[in-house]
């Protein structure tokens, strides 16, 4: 009977033993599983990592169309850069995504003319919704000592979110948009599931920080969602009577 007790103690001993050890063990919350895949860096100049869709490469459009009616994209390449061709209209990607992280470098001209909404004015739709401006853009725009409405100025979710700050470089300079896109999901039949997010970096300054959107932006009226399942990136080929904004090094990523 005491052996049998001393036993029983024992066993306690060691279970409480176990226990403890799970409490100060920095190995009992160590994931090891699934390993993350290895994608090879751009090395430099944000050059497109390894698994990346490159869009825009400095050569062709061959990755574009007319959002109007899919015929080959009109905007003119030259000198490794895409510039914006009013009358052409917007282009879209002819691949459609759902998720997916984006970078993309834009350029207004140095010798910018114009002001507010007419001074360098593009966009970016992470998703396109129609032939025109259908969709939810990202604002372009020269944001340097150019007075608009903040949620209409450069980094802004167009007319729903001002970015967070303003960190544009100068007309003539180059740059960047670091975009993370997750898009709305519809139900079968049509009803909203979850709405899109938005993350958004302006040359490595964060603009919009996981912002929820409240719909398809609009020029006027108020945001809503209509229901898509994949969709194309689109530019915006804007109607000011200013010059005309350029691309180069488009790349995105599919996220699942
Ligand atoms: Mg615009």
């Amino acid at each position: 009977m005491k052996r049998q007790s001393a036993m029983v103690l024992s066993i306690l001993a060691a279970s409480m033993q176990t226990a403890a050890w799970a409490q100060t063990d920095p190995k009992a919350t160590e994931q090891w599983e699934p390993v993350p895949r290895i994608v090879a860096a751009g090395s430099q100049d944000n050059k497109p990592p390894s698994d990346a869709v490159v869009l825009f490469n400095g050569r062709d459009l061959s990755q574009w169309e007319s959002s109007k009616d899919h015929s080959p994209a009109s905007w003119k390449v030259h000198d490794g850069v895409l510039t914006v061709n009013k009358a052409g209209g917007n282009i879209q990607t002819r691949q459609r995504f759902k998720n997916y992280q984006l970078h993309l470098e834009w350029q207004v001209p140095k010798d910018i003319q114009g002001e507010g909404q007419a001074r360098g004015n593009s966009g970016l739709f992470l998703a396109s919704t129609g032939p025109a401006d259908e969709g939810y853009e990202i604002q372009i725009l020269d944001s340097w000592k150019n007075k608009t409405y903040v949620n209409g100025q450069a980094a802004s979710v167009y007319k729903q979110t001002p970015p967070l700050v303003n960190a544009m470089r100068p007309p003539g300079e180059w740059q960047t948009y670091d975009v993370i896109w997750t898009a709305p999901v519809f139900a079968a039949d049509g009803t909203l599931k979850s709405t899109g997010y938005v993350t958004l970096f302006h040359n490595g300054v964060l603009m919009q920080n996981h912002t929820q959107l409240a719909g398809e932006t609009f020029y006027i009226g108020k945001p809503k969602y209509k229901p898509y399942v994949e969709a194309p990136i689109k530019l915006q080929a804007h109607g000011d009577p200013s010059q005309s904004v350029s691309f180069r090094n488009i790349w995105v990523r599919p996220l699942e």
